[in-house]
């Protein structure tokens, strides 16, 4: 380790790696393994760490989850003999198309499995994935910081991207210095691989230096809310998955689905996923998920059964139509980071593990063929044109785009057919060019919704529900989430939309209060669970989110 001082006059310490991962998801975890495999089998060293934000591998991973185990299979052809926490492989698919709060159709099983695949894949909880993946990658050598986050890019003179800082601890809500603060950490890399996961607080500000998305469509994310519970023994049926579309988002034009997966040691994983395109500012995704709970296929399962765990995390729609150039001088982008994710199998933790690895791929390439790094690694894009990903994603392109062209009916139609019989192979594209900010109409012209008052043992409210994400971060310390401009939300938000982050935030993080008869935005940053939708869905743009101190977030246990 070196010191050094930076241009602000701090003195920061300075690591150097061969490679330096951002995210110790499913991708960079997956990146890690597969350069250190690559290291031992060309008897090179290539060294290799990992920065996480969570306080722990898996404490930031939220995801359904079924897990495709393509990706896993290629990495570690023996992950049954090493303990890989795929236990419960899925037994059965059920899929609804909820007409009503009491009324449901379900899909002929033939039809059904036209569309969702998941014969061969398990039920899994994505956080403990991670967890063993980073006991897999330890062994394998590579050094995992957890608790840190990447909150800076770092340039050398001719603007190559040669690592990340860590940020600072210790600091004040103005930014001065608290007793026992600490300056981030200089991690310098030969190549730097961004795998922040969906919405990416540096991947967003690299695809705008680097101009990434210049040749791509728009980017579109929804927000997926989820809960665990510990249900009735009698009631479990381990590998049972079902998954629904229509009520309660239909009756508001919005779309999205819903999930439930009987996951091992009697508990569920469910949740809803919100298309964040829809236009009513009234709509709220935490409430729609507490009304879902209560459709009588849902509720039969959480008779006597105790919600043990919430969380919230946002997910990309845009498929292949919105990948940036995944590529620039000096860094990397894989797995939701870049947006990898398949959106109408709601699965990109496979991808996101394959892209990791083929970003592995070529970095150790250009490594063991001399390369003194900071080059932009111009063979990574083909090498994911070649790969299963890009077919997967190709088949399902424009399932996402005819949604929200043609509403929920006629685009799981048209989707039947060009995904589920033609396999992605009619001969066209469909793009969706507006972006899912500008779809909000004003609350003038919107209908209100009455939300039920939660009963508490099926629905609940906010409060309740962050507690049990066991949500914390360090009261004393710059916020994170950061008003580009301070009257946007009072003066613009309010009198068009109702501020609509008072709704769309699953976390209650954002609240207008009376302060002397005058409205004010009121942030609780503490209470903020990193899913990233104020960051996108602000109609303005005005919310930047930022990395907050290392270890700060939600602390999920098997989510
Ligand atoms: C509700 C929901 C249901 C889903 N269901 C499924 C499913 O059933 N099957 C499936 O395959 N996929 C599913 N997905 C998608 C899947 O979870 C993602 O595709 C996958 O997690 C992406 O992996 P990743 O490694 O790219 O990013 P992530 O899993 O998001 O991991 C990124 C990691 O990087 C860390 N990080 C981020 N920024 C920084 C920083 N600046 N510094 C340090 N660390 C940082 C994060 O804390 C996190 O640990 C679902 C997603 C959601 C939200
Ligand atoms: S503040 Fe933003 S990132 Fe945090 S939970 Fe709310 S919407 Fe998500």
């Amino acid at each position: 380790m070196t010191t050094i001082i930076t241009a602000k006059n701090t003195v920061r310490d300075r690591m150097d790696y061969d490679v330096v991962i951002v995210g110790a998801g499913p991708s960079g975890l997956s990146a890690a393994c597969r350069i250190r495999q690559l290291s031992v089998q060309n008897n090179t060293e290539i060294s290799v760490c990992v920065v996480e934000k969570g306080s722990e591998v898996g404490a930031h991973i939220l995801s359904g989850a079924l897990m495709q185990p393509t990706a896993l299979n290629e990495l570690f052809p023996d992950w049954k003999k090493r303990g890989a926490p795929l236990n419960v492989p899925v037994s059965s698919d059920e899929i609804y198309y909820f007409t009503g709060k009491e009324t449901s159709l379900r899909f002929p099983s033939l039809l059904a499995s036209r569309v969702i695949h998941n014969e061969g894949n398990y039920v899994i909880s994505l956080g403990n994935v991670c967890r063993w993946l980073a006991e897999q990658a330890e062994a394998l050598g590579v050094e995992i910081f957890p608790g840190f986050a990447a909150s800076e890019v770092l340039y050398n003179e001719q603007g190559e991207v040669t690592g990340i800082a860590t940020g600072d601890m210790g600091l004040t809500q103005d930014g001065s210095q608290k007793p026992g603060y600490q300056p981030g950490i200089e991690l310098h890399g030969k190549y730097t691989l961004f795998s922040e996961g969906c919405r990416g607080h540096l991947g967003k500000q690299l695809i705008s230096k680097f101009n990434l998305n210049k040749d791509a469509g728009t980017q579109h994310y929804a927000l997926g809310i989820k809960e665990l519970w510990q249900i009735d023994p009698e009631l479990h049926q381990p590998g049972k998955t079902i998954h629904s579309f229509g009520w309660p988002l239909s009756e508001n034009s919005a779309t999205g689905g819903a999930f439930l997966y009987h996951a091992d040691n009697n508990q569920i994983s469910l949740g809803l996923i919100t298309d964040l395109n829809y236009s009513n500012p009234h709509l709220s995704p935490f409430d729609e998920l507490q009304r879902w709970k209560h459709h009588p296929q849902i509720k039969k399962y959480l008779k006597g059964a105790k919600r043990i765990s919430y969380g919230a995390r946002a997910i990309n729609k845009g498929g292949l139509q919105a990948l940036p150039k995944l590529s620039f001088p000096g860094g990397l982008l894989s797995g939701c980071e870049a947006g990898f994710m398949n959106y109408p199998k709601i699965k990109g933790s496979h991808t996101a593990m394959k892209t990791g690895m083929v970003a592995a791929e070529s970095i150790v390439d250009a490594l063991l063929s001399g390369s003194k790094g900071q080059e932009t690694l111009h063979d990574y894009e083909p090498a994911i044109k070649r790969s299963w990903v890009y077919k997967e994603l190709h088949e399902s392109r424009n399932v996402a785009p005819a949604m929200h062209r043609f509403g929920m009916i006629l685009g799981s139609v048209f989707s039947f057919l060009d995904y589920g019989i033609f396999k992605g192979k009619l001969p066209f594209t469909l793009q969706d060019p507006q972006e899912d900010f500008r779809s909000l109409k004003q609350i003038s012209s919107c209908s209100p919704i009455e939300y039920p008052k939660p009963d508490g043992s099926i629905s609940f409210d906010k409060l309740s529900s962050v507690f049990i994400s066991n949500t914390n971060h360090e009261e004393e310390q710059p916020c994170h989430l950061q008003l580009k401009d301070q009257q946007k939300p009072i003066r613009h938000n309010l009198p068009l939309y109702g501020e609509p982050a008072q709704r769309y935030c699953p976390a209650g993080v954002y609240e207008i209060v009376d302060n002397a008869g005058e409205q004010q935005l009121q942030i609780n940053a503490q209470n903020c669970l990193h899913c990233k939708t104020c960051d996108i869905k602000d109609p303005t743009q005005n919310i930047n989110w930022v990395s907050p101190e290392g270890g700060g977030g939600p602390n999920y246990p098997n989510m």
